[in-house]
């Protein structure tokens, strides 16, 4: 690994031979032209940027690279989201990375996968990579000098620092950090309650015997429901309309049974991880060849635990077919043991207002509140809001094609990690990195400074589409923001078709010569 003064010394952008890094860096900051080079940089610190980084240290050693990240510490979504109750909806063997066992329970809480990342970081020697509080603004391509130019903020200095880099890593995950999205419901400032977004959740809030009222139906809110309702008076679920949730157990026998027999941890993680993506693949194909066998079965585990006088029709059964959307896992139905038990209720209906006592619905039924949390989701966030040139001219992402998700026409130089949203996320976090390895391996041996996809002579009649397909997955954050995705083709190359089970085979056989990659 090359430091930082190396570093600077091997791009040759200055001439440093005998400053110790604290001068060099002293210099470079009072200097606001300069800046540090590396090889690779990585932008975030989450979950996709620590894998990334552990992927492209133990593949290319001798790459140098730094991480930059907006906020104080790792962990991207699991440090954003605060709110009570806050864990993980995919089990963590597949939603951690496949080289690292995962040995809890397998949903985990936000901080159970921080201490998981915490290990990662130190056991790979990763913390030096990193700097955060960096925010960055800008990324300018130069076909000239076959860099990047990325120019951060410091979030504690207000310090403009600048960066170049060989190749951008981009895993800053798809939504904005710094709020979530609330729709604008008439009456709401004449509400006297507190209004909060989950994603914002404040230190010092009360709720001991407050009336909360939770709107959503997502992951967020039958997390958070059952986490409060011991807490406060009454918490309400209201929502306009249903979401499919599947219930279990908080364990997975076979990897207990495996413990008994004391088998290696590193053994039970993988042999888990494979039956759990077996287990996926038959599921996921279930509801597209059988959606209403699915849908029966996943609400007749609903009105197993509230019984068969509970309304299902009405609250828990969705107008759309399982997986259009990603399905919540409710570990030991906490969220329904909630409703039975009365702490928690739901309703089903459309808000008109708010009004200065809570919310009047659509059918003219009242809820009082003293607290409304507005469960409703995020704001998509093409590329970490970073503004993108090439030789000087604005990008817009959305006259882009993708290739696979990750590339894009006419963007050098750079990988986005964009998950899966039906499979744990990190599963392509560590296929992405695979292939950003062995593409960068690529372009070492050839010798080739730069690369990037471009449309095949035979890609040129293909339809454009949008990002994603709705009819395949349509949840609210992407339908809003569609517009500002990059398009995608009809062939697999063109495409983030959001299936691991293809895209294990077919990461590792990319021909890293095939015309859509041009290098130069
Ligand atoms: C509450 C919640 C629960 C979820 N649960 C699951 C789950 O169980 N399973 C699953 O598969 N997925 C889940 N997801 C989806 C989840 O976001 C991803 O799985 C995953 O955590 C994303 O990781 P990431 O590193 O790609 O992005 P993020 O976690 O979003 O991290 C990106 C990082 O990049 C930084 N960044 C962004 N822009 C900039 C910039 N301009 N400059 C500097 N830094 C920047 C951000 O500060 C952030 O730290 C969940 C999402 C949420 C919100």
């Amino acid at each position: 690994m090359k430091d930082f003064t190396s570093s600077l010394l091997e791009t040759g952008k200055r001439q440093i031979t005998t400053m110790n890094i604290e001068t060099a860096r002293a210099t470079y900051a009072a200097s606001p032209q300069a800046s540090e080079h590396f090889d690779v940089l990585i932008v975030g610190a989450g979950i996709s940027g620590i894998g990334s980084a552990y992927h492209l240290q133990r593949d290319l050693p001798d790459t140098s690279f730094v991480i930059l990240e907006n906020q104080d510490s790792f962990g991207g979504t699991w440090i954003t989201h605060r709110y009570p109750g806050i864990r993980s909806d995919s089990d963590l063997h597949t939603f951690g990375y496949s080289f690292k066992p995962w040995v809890g329970p397998p949903i985990a809480t936000a901080q159970e996968i921080l201490s998981y990342m915490g290990e990662v970081i130190a056991e790979n020697d990763l913390a030096r990579h990193i700097r955060y509080k960096h925010r960055i603004e800008t990324a300018s391509w130069s076909g000239k000098t076959k860099l990047w130019t990325i120019e951060a903020v410091r979030n504690d200095t207000g310090e403009r620092v600048a960066f170049t880099a060989n190749f951008l890593w981009m895993c800053q995950g798809y939504y904005r950090h710094s709020e979530g999205y609330t729709p604008e419901w008439p009456g709401m400032d004449t509400f006297k309650g507190r209004i909060v977004h989950p994603q914002l959740w404040p230190k010092n809030i009360e709720l001991k015997d407050k009336r909360v009222v939770v709107i959503g139906s997502g992951a967020t809110a039958a997390t958070l429901i059952p986490s409060i309702a011991d807490r406060c008076a009454h918490v309400t679920m209201l929502q306009r309309s249903p979401t499919f949730f599947r219930l279990g157990r908080n364990a997975i026998e076979l990897a207990e049974q495996l413990r008994q027999l004391q088998v290696k941890e590193e053994w039970i993680h993988e042999i888990v991880r494979r039956k759990i993506l077996f287990e996926q693949d038959a599921f996921t194909r279930r509801c597209v060849a059988e959606p209403d066998q699915v849908t029966k079965e996943l609400i007749g585990q609903i009105t197993a635990v509230l019984g068969p006088d509970y309304d299902v029709a009405t609250h828990f059964t969705p107008k759309y077919r399982p997986w259009r959307q990603r399905i919540a896992f409710v570990p030991d139905a906490d969220l329904f043991h909630g409703i039975k038990s009365g702490k928690a209720s739901v309703v089903t209906d459309e808000i008109e207002r708010f009004t200065d006592k809570g919310i009047l619905l659509k059918s003219g039924g009242e809820i009082d509140a003293d607290i409304i949390v507005t469960a409703t989701g995020f704001n998509l966030c093409v590329l970490g809001d970073i503004a993108f040139a090439i030789d000087g001219k604005p990008l817009d992402f959305a006259d882009t094609v993708t290739y696979r998700g990750m590339m894009f026409t006419g963007v050098p130089n750079m990988a986005w990690v964009f998950g899966y949203f039906r499979a744990s996320w990190t599963l392509r976090t560590d296929l992405v990195a695979e292939f950003v390895c062995r593409l960068l391996k690529h372009m070492s041996e050839t010798g080739a400074r730069q690369v990037e996809v471009a449309l095949r002579p035979e890609d040129h009649n293909m339809p454009l589409l949008p990002w994603i397909d709705p009819e395949n997955f349509n949840p609210g954050y992407m339908m809003r923001n569609m517009h500002l995705l990059p398009k995608r083709g009809d062939k697999p190359e063109w495409q983030h078709n959001q299936d691991y089970w293809a895209e294990k085979d077919q990461f590792p056989a990319i021909d890293l010569d095939d015309k859509a990659f041009v290098y130069k």
